[in-house]
């Protein structure tokens, strides 16, 4: 029963989590509690409010659907609009909302004095946040039309849509679309942290253009939705919504076009498109640098070139990014996951401007989710580079440690790994062994360079078969190895090195040009002691093999010091030899 009950509250709880996050996502297609009617015309010299009331209720004023997207002309003189609610009517508290918002003012013609609406204006009481709102004062009727008048602006009017609602409902679509902006703008910003968290740790400038173009993207959604002003308040920025939008917009290209070069990796997957992405960038930067001029030339210059550019720009992104892409790069596809999608948005936006797709009032909100996914997208890739980085890095190190041909340690690993054993772990016995192939120079003359290879590699390959796993062996160079028998006793390590001695002489490699001659090897044996390091203790094992070879090759010598008489110099070198070649 208990367990039923936690799954039934568990069963409600996922619901309302799913209502929660549908609900965000339909935000723009809750409908408007009172149905309206809307008409509209230009504003002409001389309009008064009586005026326009007087010819809209002689049907004068061209009709539209308040609630799909409308494009009111607004460059010239403004253009009125009224908006007429239908039955039923309902005269409790009620809000009149424009989304999105404009970027300029909107005039409200109510029963007292004009009030105007501005996304950066931060005195009204009940401003809205992602839209412009007015509260319909008591005194009005619920069946009254409520006049306005779209303000002059020298913005591209973007179309609006108006929903007239109670005052609960407004508040509860507020705070859904204020959650919805802060999560996504909030995801955002984390993924822009992390970037320059990177960027200075790794000091990878990729990071720091990928933070520049989404904290771009993120200003550029902030002053659209009006985020910056309600509810973050920067009244700094009031008066330069267009000014900002319009450099953050080029700036955000001028990023994304450096940080797609370097992310795609465009020097090596798409060489020929690099120069045309950095001419984009520096473009976009020239065009900021016109824009912040104050000379009205080169301001109206970058506005006219602003759109052109923006269009070019996204269409060589894309080009650029799918020839990276189907050339190998797979960054390219993280790249074309993210963007592609807010290019789409971008698109569907562009043709809302120009009046086509009414009905699609979610393309606004829509933006917002996808800068937040594109952020995620790419900071995925990100992710993805950095652990190729390692994978690359990883092989490098294994090409560095090892010998190419014979594919075991080289001179450099063997001597890094050797030391370490040296330092660490308790005092115990270690044996170094010196091993030096015998008239090796003359199969290499008599049978040819890559036969003396076949040979090196066959050794190399049986002397590691012969020691055990945890034996550190490497090919010191030439045709010289060693090998570090750790926790080894002398016996021990004698009795190894003898047999090595003996496994290469069985292997039968001609070593001159009959088979009289048999490929042999002298090792010299040292063990450690105090004070010892690497290069001491291969000292003395090479000075063993060296004897080695003078005592007649093809055999072992240990290196150890003779006693003497206290105050004598003590005898250099005293060899224990054992003899490799009879098996
Ligand atoms: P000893 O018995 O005194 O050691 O005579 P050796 O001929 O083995 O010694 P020496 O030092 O005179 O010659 C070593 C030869 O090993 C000379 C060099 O060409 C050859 N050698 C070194 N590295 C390679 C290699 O990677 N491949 C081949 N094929 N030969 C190599
Ligand atoms: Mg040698
Ligand atoms: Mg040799």
């Amino acid at each position: 029963m208990g367990t039923l009950i936690t799954c039934n509250e568990r069963g409600r709880h996922w619901r309302s989590w799913l209502g929660c996050v549908l609900g965000l996502f339909c935000l723009g297609t809750v409908q408007a509690a009172t149905p309206l009617n809307g008409a509209w015309r230009d504003v002409r010299p001389g309009d008064t409010s009586q005026a326009v009331m007087h010819d809209y209720r002689l049907g004068r004023l061209k009709s539209f659907d308040p609630s799909v997207l409308q494009r009111f002309p607004v460059v010239a003189a403004g253009a009125w609009v009224v908006i007429a609610p239908q039955p039923p009517w309902d005269n409790g508290e009620r809000v009149l909302t424009i989304y999105p918002p404009p970027l300029g003012t909107v005039t409200v013609f109510g029963p007292g004095q004009p009030q105007s609406l501005a996304l950066d204006d931060f005195s009204a009481p009940a401003h809205g946040h992602g839209r412009l709102a007015w509260r319909v004062p008591a005194a009005m009727a619920g069946s009254a039309p409520i006049l306005l008048r779209f303000e002059p602006s020298s913005t591209l009017s973007a179309p609006v849509r108006f929903e007239l609602q109670s005052w609960n409902a407004y508040l509860q679509q507020d705070a859904y679309w204020l959650t919805l902006a802060s999560a996504c703008l909030a995801a955002m910003l984390a993924m822009v942290l992390m970037a320059l968290c990177f960027a200075l740790m790794l000091r990878d400038v990729t990071y720091a253009w990928y933070a520049g173009y989404i904290l771009c993207y993120m200003l550029i959604q902030g002053v659209q939705t009006g985020f910056v002003f309600h509810p973050l308040d920067w009244q700094w920025l009031s008066g330069m919504a267009l000014a900002s939008a319009t450099m953050a917009i080029a700036l955000s290209v001028a990023f994304a076009s450096l940080f797609m070069m370097r992310f795609c990796e465009l020097h090596r997957y798409a060489p020929l498109l690099r120069v045309p992405v950095i001419a984009l960038a520096v473009g976009m930067i020239q065009l900021v640098l016109m824009r912040l001029s104050q000379v009205p030339l080169l301001v109206e210059v970058a506005q006219a070139l602003l759109n052109p550019l923006l269009m070019l720009g996204a269409a060589l992104l894309l080009v650029a990014a799918i020839v990276a892409g189907v050339r190998g790069s797979r960054q390219a596809w993280f790249f074309l996951a993210g963007w592609t999608p807010l290019l789409l948005l971008t698109a569907l936006t562009s043709a809302q401007a120009n009046g086509a797709l009414p009905e699609l009032t979610w393309l606004n909100d829509a933006s917002l989710a996808g800068g937040a996914f594109e952020a995620i997208v790419l900071s995925l890739g990100l992710a993805d580079r950095a652990l190729r980085l390692r994978q690359d890095r990883d092989v490098v190190r294994i090409l560095a440690d090892h010998d190419a041909l014979t594919e075991v340690y080289n001179r450099r690993g063997w001597s890094e790994r050797a030391s370490v054993l040296l330092a660490s772990g308790p005092p115990r016995p270690i044996a170094v062994l010196f091993l030096d192939l015998d008239h090796f120079k003359l199969l290499n003359d008599r049978q040819g360079h890559s036969a003396g290879d076949r040979a090196l590699v066959a050794v190399a390959k049986a002397l590691a078969h012969e020691l055990r796993p945890s034996d550190l062996f490497g090919r010191y160079g030439g045709e010289e190895f060693v090998a570090l028998l750790d926790g080894t006793q002398v016996e021990q390590a004698m009795q190894v090195a003898t047999r090595l001695c003996r496994r290469v002489h069985r292997l039968e490699i001609p070593a001159g040009d009959d088979a009289s001659l048999v490929l042999s090897i002298s090792i010299g044996v040292a063990m450690r002691r105090d004070g010892d390091d690497v290069a001491s203790l291969v000292e003395r094992a090479d000075q063993a093999m060296y004897t080695a070879k003078v005592n007649g090759r093809n055999r072992v010598c240990l290196y150890s010091v003779a006693k003497t008489a206290p105050g004598a110099t003590p005898a250099r070198l005293h060899v224990v030899e054992k003899r490799g070649g009879e098996s």
